[in-house]
């Protein structure tokens, strides 16, 4: 049974159209070259069969290889190798030889490095070698116009196809690459920045702030026993109140906080620019909202969530000490009964309570 979707299918299909241009313009070339030299039905046979017939063989038969990848090394090397035999048969025709020897440099290395571009060498050297034996050319320094003419094509066309697969190639990978840079700093169950992303975020604004002189708050914000909420609705349930306070920061906050998963249940919020009162008093119209969301599954579920806010200040020595006398009133909000937000706005915490049941 045909096997599709091995490693490198993907090559041997940028390959395959690539393979087909220059193997038909290269067939041009080749075979204008070798008219005056009168080769026996045999040779024309083989170059249109190189030509006109290889490139769906070769494709075909990587597409069906267990490794695809491996089956199209193979078939550039057998490429490499039949250039080599036609540079031979061409009996050295300056133009054609130094076009197909280069072509197939180009493509090898612009597929597989140096290394590549040394065994396709190496083949072509084979392939000479071999055409040397079968072929006895003759040295020929000469390439007619006509033979110059027919060269164009390939001249022209070719570096052009090859130049637009790598640069779609290039592109694809630029944008994988974006891609995966984004998952890597979210967080997959609620969309928010995952932890290592947000402190990213927290340095970059801490530096901020002390570069201009500007004040700002962070909020950690922790679910009230989220484990019996799990324990009792089961852990859909958990998600999906995970998923419901992630989605009321995105909606309630300003475009320029910051909104991250700290991790568990432990949400956690930059808001630049703001000052300690309001950005408790934000905190605070969060948590009462929160408190009275309902949850079709569970109609009897009712949340609530215990914050810490801390300003920065001049304290500060470094983002993690602004972080720790947040987590230090997030620490009190839990001590003190939960459902409250508490500030922490001085070193020493001075601690303030501005909401509790
Ligand atoms: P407290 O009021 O002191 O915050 O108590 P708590 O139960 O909320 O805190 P605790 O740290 O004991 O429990 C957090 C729970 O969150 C434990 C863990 O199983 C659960 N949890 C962590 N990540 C997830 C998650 O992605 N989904 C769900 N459903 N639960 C999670
Ligand atoms: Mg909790």
């Amino acid at each position: 049974m045909a096997r599709t979707g091995g490693k490198g299918l993907s090559l041997a299909r940028r390959l395959y159209t690539s393979r087909i241009l220059g193997l038909v313009l290269g067939l041009l070339c080749v075979s204008v070259a070798m008219y005056p030299l009168d080769p026996p039905k045999w040779v024309w046979v083989l170059m249109f069969f190189n030509g006109l017939i290889w490139p769906h063989l070769a494709f075909q038969w990587a597409r069906r290889a267990a490794v695809p990848f491996h089956a199209e090394h193979r078939n550039l090397l057998i490429d490499a190798f039949m250039g080599g035999c036609w540079v031979a048969a061409m009996h050295f025709n300056p133009l054609p030889s130094a076009m197909t020897v280069s072509m197939m440099a180009m493509n090898n290395v612009a597929i597989g490095g140096p290394r590549f571009l040394l065994a396709g060498t190496a083949a072509q050297v084979l392939g000479v070698a071999v055409g040397l034996v079968v072929f006895a050319p003759a040295f020929v320094p000469l390439t007619t116009p006509a033979q110059l003419y027919a060269c164009l094509p390939l001249l022209m066309l070719y570096p052009l196809a090859l130049g637009w697969i790598c640069f779609r190639q290039a592109y694809t990978l630029g944008v994988h690459k974006r891609e995966l840079l984004a998952l890597s700093r979210t967080d997959s169950l609620t969309g928010l920045l995952n932890h290592g992303a947000w402190k990213d975020q927290l340095e970059i604004e801490f530096q901020r702030c002390r570069l201009q002189q500007k004040g700002a708050a962070i909020a950690l914000i922790d679910i009230d026993h989220f484990k019996s909420i799990n324990d009792t609705y089961g852990h859909v349930a958990g998600d999906i109140v995970l998923r419901q306070l992630s989605k009321m920061l995105k909606h309630n906050l300003r475009a320029a906080d910051v909104a991250g998963r700290y991790g568990g249940d432990e949400f956690c919020v930059i808001l630049p620019d703001l000052p300690l009162f309001n950005a408790a008093q934000a905190m605070e119209a969060l948590r009462e909202r929160f408190a009275i969301l309902g949850y079709d599954q569970n109609p009897a579920l009712k949340v609530s969530l215990s914050i810490g806010l801390a300003a920065l200040d001049p304290g500060h020595t470094d983002a993690t000490r602004w972080l720790n006398d947040a987590d230090q009133a997030l620490y009190e909000a839990k001590a003190g009964g939960r459902n409250r937000v508490i500030c922490c706005s001085d070193s020493p915490p001075r601690l303030e309570v501005l909401g509790s049941v």
